[in-house]
């Protein structure tokens, strides 16, 4: 016998037949002798809608009100889920974060978990009972009402795995497993049996959005066994482990898969003084602003001026641009410039550490099909570059080809 925690996404309960065949899938293992924590999300669609309501009232939303809001998404499909289980036999209870006892720090809308109380999950399992547990939310020290960020149920189930130390947190979403690449995009890309935590956390942090980010790095550090599955097809789905096994073939992989991100916009500021603090001065007011700033690249210095150039998420670019236009008049820059329709395309392998020549090979591919990289940014086990969006899709089949990522290496 053992315990497992299952997570269902949104298109995996977007409708009562749906629900009622998650109930199904839940009591077939029930029946088979495991305790079940099933945690979900709302139905799909249902946090867009919510969001869009709360934009149709003030078009700034955030914080704690709009976290209030959102959450009741996901308290509609605990509580029918849990009614399809007793319908069907079962004893269920289900529960909102704040009765999970899922407590969270204050940051409204990207709250991290910081601790849960799962006396009661216990209790409940060894009455029997199916337990289950609102994805996406918690309480904060004040029983303020708090989320964890889009995609967050995925957390919700690894945080839970890991406070009871289940023998497995199951993700069951819309398809079967990590792909080599968003089958969405390429229809060719490649299941992968297993993949490592640290691969699957650079592609999360790169765009793929199979996984909550913070869900992958929750699940390494406790060491939760993590297991990704389809809703609707039977199948092992994607183990992600602490490193490849005895496999060799694995271990030579170079490139285990290609993410992307649409949530891209670039900033330039020309002719600016190659001088000691302007680095400072154009980011501290970005940073000030709470905006994230992702790749950053300044120029080889010519006639005493650099450019400088950075990218930010789409949603801050108004904000960034607006900023950025008192640094550039402070500074008399020369020219201040933006691009919103940029996109970030990723190439991640444990395997290139060891290999020279990928960055140079992704340059060859790319420009092969005429796409012109924009900017460039490396590390150990991955190279992104950014392009027009334009050439998204072009650029990612191209790369899932030109790395023959279609057959196992
Ligand atoms: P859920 O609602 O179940 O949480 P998500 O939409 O958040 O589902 O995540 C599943 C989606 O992630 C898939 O439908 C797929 O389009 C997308 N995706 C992006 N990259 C990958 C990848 N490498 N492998 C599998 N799916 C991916
Ligand atoms: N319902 C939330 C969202 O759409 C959380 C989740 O589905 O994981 O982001
Ligand atoms: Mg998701």
């Amino acid at each position: 016998m053992s315990l497992l925690v299952q997570k269902f996404g949104g298109t995996s309960v977007g409708s009562v037949e749906r629900i009622e065949a998650v109930a199904d899938k839940v009591i077939s293992y029930k029946d088979a002798g495991h305790d079940m924590v099933v945690v979900v999300s709302a139905m799909s669609g249902e946090t867009n809608r919510l969001v869009d309501l709360a934009k149709q009232v003030d078009s700034q939303a955030g914080g704690r009100e709009l976290d209030v809001l959102l959450t009741t998404g996901e308290q509609v499909t605990i509580a029918l889920l849990a009614m399809a289980l007793e319908k069907r036999g079962y004893a269920a209870r289900s529960y909102t974060g704040g009765q999970a006892k899922i407590t969270t720090d204050s940051a409204h809308n990207k709250a991290r978990i910081k601790s849960i109380d799962h006396v009661r999950i216990t209790d409940d399992l060894q009455d029997g009972r199916i337990v289950v547990v609102a994805g996406f939310q918690g309480v904060d020290e004040q029983d303020n009402i708090t989320t964890l960020g889009r995609g967050g149920s995925d957390t919700t189930g690894v945080a839970l795995a890991a406070a009871l130390r289940a023998d497995e947190c199951q993700i069951f979403t819309d398809v079967d497993g990590v792909y080599t690449t968003d089958p969405r995009v390429e229809p060719e890309a490649r299941r992968l049996d297993v993949i490592t935590f640290e691969e699957m956390l650079e592609m999360a942090s790169l765009g793929s959005k199979v996984l909550q980010i913070r869900a992958v790095e929750f699940a390494q550090k406790y060491k939760v066994p993590l297991r990704v599955l389809s809703s609707f097809e039977e199948g092992d789905g994607t183990l992600i482990t602490s490193e490849y096994g005895a496999d060799k073939s694995m271990e030579q992989a170079l490139i285990s898969g290609i993410a992307f991100n649409r949530d891209e916009a670039q900033l330039t500021i020309n002719g600016v003084s190659d001088t000691p603090g302007v680095a400072y001065q154009i980011l501290g007011p970005i940073s000030d602003a709470n905006i994230e700033v992702d790749m950053i690249l300044q120029n080889v210095s010519a006639d005493g001026t650099t450019d400088f150039t950075f990218t930010v998420h789409r949603n801050d670019f108004d904000t960034a641009l607006k900023s950025l236009e008192k640094t550039a008049a402070q500074l008399n820059a020369r020219e201040l410039s933006g691009n919103n329709k940029i996109v970030k395309i990723s190439i991640v392998g444990v395997g290139m550490r060891s290999h020279a020549g990928i960055a140079s090979r992704m340059f060859e591919v790319l420009a092969n099909e005429g796409i012109n990289i924009l900017m460039i940014s490396t590390s150990e086990i991955k190279v992104s570059v950014v392009v027009d969006e334009k050439y998204l899709e072009l650029g990612v089949r191209a790369l899932h080809e030109g790395f023959d990522l279609k057959t196992e290496s």
